[in-house]
């Protein structure tokens, strides 16, 4: 038995399969990303906690001597554990290791693939359908994200995808979509761009806030940044519907509609949610990068086809 291994049993430590597990569910618990082990990290005391470790667990220490050097080098038994059970995590490809997700993302973080994005929602027992609604990462969705956020702003950029196929239930169609969905509401802090409304629920794993599309799925419309808005549930109805739409100022505007509205529709109690959004002139709740606001051809498509104004 290595060194190493007696020190485990000496200490009594967890085996490395129960850690593997307990990683996969903290990465989901902390979105699909956690940063390298080291001391400090907070992440390295939470997955202590859930296992119970004591002081002596937690502080013991391996010696490695350096014969060569004449020097000993100390490292903690706990995080050579946890580092032992996220690069088996990774040789079985259910995370992404520091040193590639920093190719992505700038960022040494260990990430959940999309395999391991499974294994953890199966262990955590949350059923495998919610997986289109957690803003959860992976590394297969973040290069989607990336390619997104990161492509040139087209000047006569066309909203709509002639091309565009029936989206088949296909894995790399549901992946194209997840990162749709990121990128947008990552651009937009998880506001939404009408009333800047940011809300999670309690359990952290899922944002309020919604991807829509401008120019909508259904006449083809383009799943980038461009054809985009980050919408709460409610702004995001009255979108599609047509109640309101933006200029190429970005500020809103209010069907004429709105002004044969019976008394008692369009309020929250005392809260006028369409009449608000037509006294709403200020500017929206935007990304902050110019290049992934909303582009103007897919805005005016919007105003001509899905708005209701004065004469429709
Ligand atoms: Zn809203």
């Amino acid at each position: 038995m290595s060194y190493e291994s007696k020190m485990f049993e000496q200490f009594d430590m967890p085996t490395r399969e129960e850690v593997e597990q307990v990683l996969l569910r903290a990465l989901l618990r902390h979105g699909g990303i956690i940063k390298e082990f080291g001391s400090g990290e907070e992440i390295v005391d939470e997955i202590a906690n859930d296992f119970g470790l004591n002081a002596h667990q937690r502080n013991a220490f391996l010696e490695t001597v350096y014969r060569k050097e004449n020097r000993v080098k100390k490292s903690l038994l706990w995080h050579r554990l946890l580092f032992r059970a996220a690069d088996s995590l990774a040789k079985r490809k259910l995370v992404s290791r520091p040193t590639q997700t920093l190719k992505l993302t700038n960022k040494k973080e260990w990430m959940l693939t999309e395999k391991g994005f499974d294994e953890a929602l199966y262990l955590s027992r949350i059923p495998a359908a919610s997986k289109n609604f957690l803003p959860t990462k992976s590394y297969e969705v973040q290069k989607v994200v990336k390619k997104l956020i990161e492509s040139q702003r087209p000047e006569n950029y066309n909203p709509i995808d002639e091309g565009k196929k029936e989206i088949k239930a296909t894995r790399k169609a549901a992946i194209r979509t997840r990162g749709f969905r990121q990128a947008v509401v990552e651009a937009y802090s998880f506001r939404c761009a009408i009333c800047g409304m940011k809300i999670n629920s309690p359990d952290s794993l899922t944002w309020e806030v919604e991807a829509a599309h401008i120019v909508p799925h259904g006449f083809r419309g383009r799943d980038d940044i461009w054809n985009a808005l980050a919408l709460c549930h409610l702004h995001h109805w009255a979108f599609d519907v047509g109640w309101f739409t933006l200029r190429d100022d970005y500020t809103a505007t209010v069907s004429a509609k709105v002004h044969s509205l019976p008394s008692d529709f369009g309020k929250c109690g005392d809260y006028e949610f369409i009449r608000e959004i037509a006294s709403n002139n200020t500017r929206m709740f935007l990304p902050s990068r110019s290049e992934l606001h909303p582009h103007h051809n897919a805005l005016r498509w919007h105003r001509q086809n899905i708005f209701h104004g004065d004469n429709r």
